[in-house]
């Protein structure tokens, strides 16, 4: 028989990438996760990035805001999450411990930083003004295709255009065949690529694509997907790497999880289906729906 071109993910998927917490674990065994981002008016982004990690069971997270003078400005409503200098997140010994969630705003800023990130993180969610800056230089996309083989893991989370960017083509092509698509920026990035849009794709070098069912147009908003970049991080930084499953693995599963649970919380939100759902209120509905599932 031959083998299928996509299966489709499904509530094990999710359970699978949420851990429950044991009596005697503490913050410190959740893994700490940094946010690189904001800048320029997308302050926000790098917000509801951080606050999605920490919801999603990240043990500490910490927010730099590139492009800025000095810390990222402290976010009033959530003081559970700590500001920090750019540049703290790559002193010897911090990144290839943490999961970093790269580029959720940062603009230009973003493609100074991406070197040092791309070398040494351990754990990296590259997004939106991150992708954008590996589009626009060959020797990032190389770098980032050699992570792989130093055991470095990374997961990309595209909207079409994004990819259409990385890939070199148009988003109509992109749109016109998502699987492979998906499946391409995987092999050409040796990442676990996550094409987001209406049947989210989660490709990986290793494994068949997932299209992910769950999910409505109320995510169609500005900040959703941030709020998945930084879902997905808390997960996998929350996530020991059982010894079975490689590191990559680990992330394919964090991904295939934090897809589904992003679409479910859309679903299980209160409020008019005809209207957005507001990015900030995405996150508790997530918390919501990871309740529901397990
Ligand atoms: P971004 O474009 O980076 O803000 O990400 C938008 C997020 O919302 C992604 O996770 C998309 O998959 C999701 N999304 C946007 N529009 C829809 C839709 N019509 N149906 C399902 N998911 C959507
Ligand atoms: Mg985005």
């Amino acid at each position: 028989a031959t083998p299928p071109s996509a299966t489709l993910s499904s509530a094990d998927d999710a359970r699978r990438g949420l851990p429950m917490r044991q009596h005697q674990q503490h913050k410190g065994s959740f893994g700490d996760l940094w946010v690189l981002g904001g800048a320029r008016g997308m302050g926000g982004a790098a917000h509801l990035a951080s606050r999605a990690a920490l919801a999603a069971g990240a043990g500490r997270v910490y927010v730099s805001e590139l492009g800025a003078d000095g810390q990222a400005p402290a976010d009033p409503c959530w003081p559970e999450l700590m500001q920090r200098d750019a540049h703290a997140w790559c002193a010897p010994g911090v990144l290839e411990r943490i999961t970093l969630v790269c580029g959720c705003g940062g603009g230009e800023a973003v493609a100074a930083e991406l070197p040092a990130a791309i070398a040494r993180a351990a754990r990296l969610v590259l997004d939106a003004d991150g992708l954008n800056a590996v589009a626009a230089d060959p020797t990032l996309m190389r770098a980032l295709a050699a992570r792989r083989d130093q055991a470095l893991s990374t997961v990309l989370t595209p909207h079409p255009l994004e990819a259409a960017r990385l890939l070199g083509c148009s988003t109509a092509e992109v749109q016109a065949d998502r699987l492979a698509a998906a499946q391409t920026l995987a092999h050409k990035t040796q990442a676990v690529v996550v094409l987001k849009g209406s049947g989210t794709i989660v490709a990986s070098p290793d494994n068949v694509p997932a299209i992910n069912p769950t999910g409505n147009a109320r995510l169609a908003t500005p900040g959703s997907g941030d709020v998945l970049a930084g879902w997905l991080g808390g997960l996998w930084s929350s996530q020991a790497a059982p010894p079975t499953a490689s590191a990559h693995q680990t992330a394919r599963q964090a991904a295939l999880s934090a897809v589904w649970l992003h679409g479910r919380a859309a679903e299980v939100a209160p409020g008019d289906p005809g209207l957005p759902l507001p990015a900030h209120e995405l996150i508790q509905a997530l918390q919501r729906a990871s309740h529901l599932t397990r």
